[in-house]
């Protein structure tokens, strides 16, 4: 069955390390991390240890039964997790989870409006799809009703400026919530955001955006959902991307670097809406709910990202990744701008300089002539945008192979633009 993504040119036979190998032999460095996802190394030792010895004691239960790695899980998430967001619960893919976020915000404000940024993802089953506005949108019907999107943060496109040419984003998230509170019927449950938007194009919010994010909400009485699929367990320099803005989501979740590329994912909240959700009668009990054997992969990431240091790694590989394609920048005049954070950096292709017309073929021409050099890096085209390289190895990922990851894309630009 077709599943409307194209397949790859070449056939991956093994992962291991940041590379990828196909069948003859040849070698791609992974700069997406598998599906955004494979935080550590591909079949890190540690990881692999722990799949083999849960799928020989203690693979899966009943959903109500209790496991030591769930206990584990949940307590040294909560030790990372500010602290009122102590109660966790483990389920496998991020659509899953923020289905059941959205849910859990509507069953405890009894409200059914759920707000996200116009160039948001968070999954395309139906109610996480209706909240991703980066893709699939055009067919399957309409989305869930209370659907409303909010202005993405672009800075590099925004039409608000101040008088020296700043972002001012302000003035653009003012008119934001005067469209939302116009177009509301007064039953706004929840907003939910990436603290980066990845698939749309690594829109990364200025400092004090989510800061004034929160308190719109609290006003309105609605949740603020965090989803950090791509973005938390250290990706962009520190645990979760939203520490840097000093708040608290009202709901947390993880999903792909959890498990680093294994089917983890988790929805994280507080003793108050716990309870709420409770006496409203949510329930979420899916087949693989607090699944052992994932959760024991979990514990293994949480503890390798702990004990290796690698938010720390992370904000050092991606500074000097984002030194390197500054100088790119500096290179090739089709590089527009470069954003990001961490090892999370994206890089927006224009076809002409003095109009910022966006370069999606441009982009495109440049990421298979990488792709045959042997680098494995993705691109995103939405509307209006120019085709954005999210460039996201392993936080594992060495000095040697950035520098080679950076040396692919030059060439590729090189050959491309002539
Ligand atoms: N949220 C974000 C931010 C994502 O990037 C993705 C996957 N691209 C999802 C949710 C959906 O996760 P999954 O594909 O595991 O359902």
């Amino acid at each position: 069955m077709t599943t409307g993504v194209p397949s790859s040119p070449v056939i991956i036979t093994k992962a291991k390390g940041t590379r990828l190998y196909d069948a003859n032999n040849g070698q791609i460095l992974d700069f997406t991390s598998g599906q955004l996802s494979s935080l550590l190394d591909h079949s890190h030792p540690k990881i692999v240890e722990v799949v083999k010895k849960y799928v020989e004691e203690l693979d899966h239960l009943l959903s109500n039964m209790i496991t030591q790695p769930v206990i584990d899980l949940t307590e040294r998430l909560a030790r990372f997790l500010p602290g009122s967001l102590e109660k966790s619960f483990f389920l496998n893919t991020g659509s899953e989870t923020t289905e059941a976020a959205i849910k859990m915000a509507k069953c405890y404000t009894g409200r059914f409006e759920i707000v996200a940024f116009s160039a948001s993802y968070h999954g395309l089953t139906q109610g996480s799809g209706s909240t991703t506005y980066s893709a699939g949108r055009k067919n399957g019907g309409p989305s869930m009703p209370g659907q409303l999107a909010f202005p993405a943060p672009y800075a590099y496109r925004s039409f608000f400026k101040k008088p020296d040419g700043a972002y001012d984003w302000e003035s653009e998230l003012e008119i934001g919530w005067s469209l939302i509170d116009r177009q509301s019927v007064g039953s706004l449950a929840a907003f939910i955001m990436e603290p980066i938007l990845s698939t749309g194009g690594i829109l990364e919010p200025p400092l004090g955006y989510l800061a004034r994010m929160s308190v719109e909400c609290k006003k309105r009485g609605m949740l603020l959902i965090m989803e950090e699929a791509q973005t938390g367990v250290g990706r962009t320099g520190q645990m979760f991307a939203f520490e840097r803005d000093g708040i608290v989501p009202d709901i947390l979740v993880l999903s792909k670097t959890l498990g680093s590329g294994l089917p983890l994912a988790s929805g994280s909240t507080t003793a108050e809406i716990e309870r709420g959700c409770r006496e409203a009668g949510f329930l979420w009990l899916t087949t693989h709910l607090n699944d052992p054997l994932t959760a024991a992969v979990g514990n293994k990431v949480l503890e390798i990202v702990e004990r290796d240091n690698l938010c720390q790694r992370a904000a050092e590989r991606g500074q000097q990744l984002r030194s390197g394609l500054l100088r790119l920048q500096q290179k090739y005049w089709c590089i527009g701008d470069v954003r990001g954070r961490g090892l999370l950096q994206g890089i927006e292709i224009i076809s002409d300089a003095a109009s910022k017309t966006p370069g999606a073929e441009l982009g495109q021409a440049v990421s298979d002539r990488a792709m045959a050099g042997g680098l494995s890096c993705n691109v995103v085209n939405l509307p209006g945008m120019g085709g954005v390289f999210r460039l996201a190895p392993p936080v594992t990922v060495s000095v040697e192979e950035i520098e080679e990851g950076l040396q692919i894309l030059d060439e590729a630009f090189g050959y491309v633009l002539g």
